[in-house]
């Protein structure tokens, strides 16, 4: 094989597309898929691609200092993507500990061990950290987040990405670690965890239950169809130029009140619903503490320099979001149990 790759939190949203890209456009490359599968983690997202030759998936946690270098010692890997981490913004906030665990402490054993292993070489060797655009805080009216934008973070979710960031840069600085970081804005598509905005809604409309809108509802986020994340990812870890960190996102910006009404649309004309509007089921609920009021990114870098522009525009992309949540029931009866299930009945 051509490459040893390590890709950490494959069996969840983002991961999973990233893992297929790479397995099935890189035979040459020797894919690990390492991931502890905790509730968000699920190998029913790769089911196509298990069988390959180039594909190895190892249950394993990044916290667990010992299994992360039993894993670097049997591959010898050139390469590591960081996707794994703990992602839902409300959980951080009734429970940050995990996220300082997995994103902090998960992130610098990887660091720790990564240097260990490629100390006599660093040639051609790459710790590729996945990030996100809370690291950046909330905007005003105006303006859009570049790379050189100062971290700013907001809940305790953003506050351990951003620790990982200052890590892998440190790392870089310090040891001489290569490293690239991509900042992306908000995904969505097929696989996300029904705890998520655009799922939860698609699957609450379709169950006649409560949209559930933070505050006023005029937060606004910039959304990117997943697979186009996925390109983007792929671009980074070629071309991107070491110790550099790049904006990913589709200048694409809603608010979170317009994105549901217009998913209630989607989704009655997908159902045939004729009578009333799914609009109706809104819900106005008290706003998340710290709620970021604004992100939106200025991709002028990625676009420049690595020649990445995302490719799914947003109705379409939202379109496909819908089809496959209607048409993926078991996907969700499975995904939406045990802990998932008292951790919903909390805050709905
Ligand atoms: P996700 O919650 O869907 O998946 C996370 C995956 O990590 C799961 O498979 C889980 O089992 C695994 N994992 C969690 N803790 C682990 C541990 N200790 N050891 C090993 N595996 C562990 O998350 P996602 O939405 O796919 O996000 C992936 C990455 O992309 C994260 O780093 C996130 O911060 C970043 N990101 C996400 C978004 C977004 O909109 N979803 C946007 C920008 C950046």
């Amino acid at each position: 094989m051509e490459k040893n790759i390590l890709i950490t939190g494959g069996a969840g949203f983002i991961g999973s597309h990233v893992i297929r890209l790479f397995v099935n456009k890189y035979p040459n490359y020797h894919i690990v898929n390492f991931d502890a599968l905790t509730y968000a983690g699920n190998l029913e997202n790769l089911i196509d691609i298990e069988n390959k030759e180039n594909y190895t998936f190892i249950k394993g946690n990044i916290n667990q200092i010992r299994s992360v270098e039993d894993v670097f010692n049997q591959f010898k890997f050139d390469g590591v993507i960081n996707l794994a981490a703990e992602t839902h913004v409300d959980r951080s906030i009734s429970d940050p500990n995990c996220f300082i665990q997995t994103n902090i402490i998960g992130t610098t054993n990887l660091l720790n061990i990564a240097r260990e292993s490629w100390k006599d070489n660093f040639q051609e060797k790459l710790f590729y950290q996945i990030s996100t655009d809370e690291v950046y805080g909330s905007l005003g009216e105006i303006g859009l987040f570049t790379e050189t934008s100062p971290y700013n973070p907001q809940s305790p979710y953003s506050a351990s990405k951003a620790s990982a960031d200052h890590f892998v840069k440190a790392y870089g600085n310090t040891y001489e670690i290569p490293f690239v970081i991509s900042n992306c804005s908000n995904n969505y598509g097929p696989n996300q965890f029904p705890e998520k905005l655009i799922p939860l809604v698609i699957n609450n409309i379709k169950e006649n239950k409560m949209l559930p809108i933070y505050g006023d509802g005029k937060h606004c986020r910039d959304w990117l169809y997943v697979t186009d994340h996925a390109k983007a990812i792929d671009v980074v870890f070629h071309k991107g130029k070491i110790g550099e960190s790049y904006n990913i996102g589709a200048l694409n910006e809603c608010q979170n009140i317009h994105l549901v009404k217009l998913i209630c649309q989607i989704v009655d004309e997908k159902l045939n619903r004729t009578k009333g509007s799914s609009a109706e089921l809104i819900r106005h609920v008290i706003d998340r503490p710290g709620h970021d009021r604004r992100y939106a990114i200025d991709t002028t870098k990625i676009n420049n320099e690595l020649g990445w522009f995302p490719s799914v525009k947003f109705e379409e992309g939202l379109n496909q979001t819908v089809d496959w949540y209607l048409n993926n029931q078991s996907w969700l009866d499975n995904v939406r149990h045990g802990i998932y299930q008292s951790y919903y009945q909390n805050v709905c």
